[in-house]
């Protein structure tokens, strides 16, 4: 078709005066994908929404794993993954995998999880925060009409508390290959019943084998259940790694004898020695600072009468550093520290170190993705090491992982008061859509 000079030139000035617009649109179009937001107000409405599974007159909850709480939970996070068009799989340990297709299915899904599982007594967003940041993540991207290069599965692990069933992250153990699955399974609760009778009794017992199930990565969201977030103002935690941790048990032998007509020169005081072992366990700590930490929480005294001077005491050592060498150095200390105390007062005392977990290292492709979304973001942030377990520390044994702490309200956790802002969520949140984002481009790059 011809147009006379007068008719081109009005199509042109009219193409040029729609140029940009267009253009900016797909600028704009573009510009969006990068920077997606989550909705933060749909994701703060779905944590109080579920919080009231098991919550508590006090406005905690109360959801152990495997009890009718957990399977009503569980029951609301399948429905609501299937109702965004996720295909949901449950393994042989009940973990949940919640799986958005991508572009290339060929490559292994980027995972992101943690917990729905609470402590008796415990909060609205320990682990919680997690999975539902997760699921928030996916209704993100359906929302953009957003499809990433791999698969996504947004992950609910099995009895990470471990309050009702010991061990903690049985779940994510197994899958790891930490615990074997009849382990997991003959765990017992204080009522006798184990955990495989009520994996069936709640219908989650799975068919997929656990564990065979390569994950691409694993990218978990926490509340930092400690208060240095807050303290310093930081909005992000990058969460390098998960500290080196041993638990003792010790037991001091002395003499039990009358209050009144023992001299003190002649007394054997289990309780004397104990309080001056928990002394010399406190300047252990202080000795390596800043990042060593010991903590005498339990004490039983015997015969704990007001009148008898105390004839045993047993109580409980916890250690942590991020460095296995230093907790070795720490380790050594404290045996020093119980042998100096009995020598010096003629008593006796056993020493029992029945739990250590190295520390753990996350993933530097991970952690990166993590700090360079944060950065990108414009959050504050620190790096930091994790002081409490999680489902990571055993998931980093089989896929690159990290970590992305926001901060609670007085680093209180394992508790009904248990808080933090909409606004920290949020900011987790969208650290992890970024995060998972960047991530997915990085592998979509490297051909992995
Ligand atoms: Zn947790």
């Amino acid at each position: 078709m011809w147009y006379n000079p007068g008719e081109y030139r009005l199509l042109v000035s009219l193409a040029s005066l729609l140029a940009p617009a267009f253009l900016s649109m797909n600028v704009e179009k573009e510009s969006n994908r990068q920077n997606l937001q989550v909705n933060a107000k749909r994701l703060w409405d779905t944590i109080m929404e579920t919080a009231n599974i098991g919550g508590t007159a006090v406005g905690g909850i109360c959801r152990q794993a495997l009890t009718d709480n957990d399977r009503r939970v569980r029951d609301w996070f399948v429905k609501e993954c299937e109702s965004i068009g996720c295909t949901v799989t449950v393994d042989e340990v009940g973990n949940i995998f919640a799986h958005r297709r991508g572009k290339n299915n060929s490559l292994p899904p980027i995972a992101m999880g943690s917990h729905l599982d609470t402590q008796p007594s415990g909060g609205k967003f320990d682990g919680i925060v997690g999975v539902l940041s997760g699921l928030e993540v996916v209704r993100t991207l359906n929302d953009a009409s957003y499809v990433t290069s791999a698969p996504l599965e947004v992950v609910n692990w099995t009895n990470e508390e471990g309050s009702r069933f010991a061990p903690p992250m049985l779940g994510s153990g197994v899958f790891a290959g930490v615990f074997d699955l009849d382990f997991a399974y003959s765990r017992k609760d204080r009522d006798g019943r184990k955990f495989g009778e009520e994996l069936e009794r709640i219908g989650y017992g799975g068919k997929v084998k656990c564990g065979d199930h390569r994950l691409g990565a694993y990218f978990e969201l926490h509340i930092e259940q400690g208060p240095v977030l807050e303290a310093e103002n930081k909005m992000i935690g990058v969460v390098t790694g998960v500290q080196s941790q041993r638990w003792y048990e010790v037991t001091v032998t002395g003499r039990e004898s009358h209050a009144g007509s023992t001299p003190m020169h002649l007394r054997k005081d289990a309780m004397l020695a104990c309080a001056r072992m928990v002394e010399a366990i406190n300047q252990i700590a202080l000795s390596h600072a800043p990042l060593a930490v010991s903590t005498v929480g339990l004490v039983e005294v015997n015969p704990n009468s007001r009148n008898v001077i105390p004839g045993s005491v047993f109580f409980s050592v916890d250690l942590r550093h991020p460095n296995d060498t230093v907790l070795g150095e720490m380790d050594k200390e404290l045996k020093a520290a119980v042998e100096k105390v009995v020598t010096a007062m003629g008593l006796k005392a056993k020493l029992d170190n029945f739990w250590s977990a190295p520390s753990v290292k996350f993933d530097e492709v991970c952690i990166d993705a993590v700090r360079t979304t944060v950065e990108d973001l414009g959050y504050s942030y620190r790096y930091m090491i994790s002081g409490a377990g999680h489902d990571a520390v055993y998931i980093a044994r089989v896929a690159p992982t990290a970590m992305i702490f926001i901060p609670c309200q007085n680093g209180i956790s394992h508790n009904e008061l248990e808080n933090t802002e909409p606004e920290y969520v949020a900011a987790g949140a969208n650290t992890l859509l970024s995060t998972i984002i960047g991530h997915d481009k990085a592998v979509q790059h490297s051909g992995a």
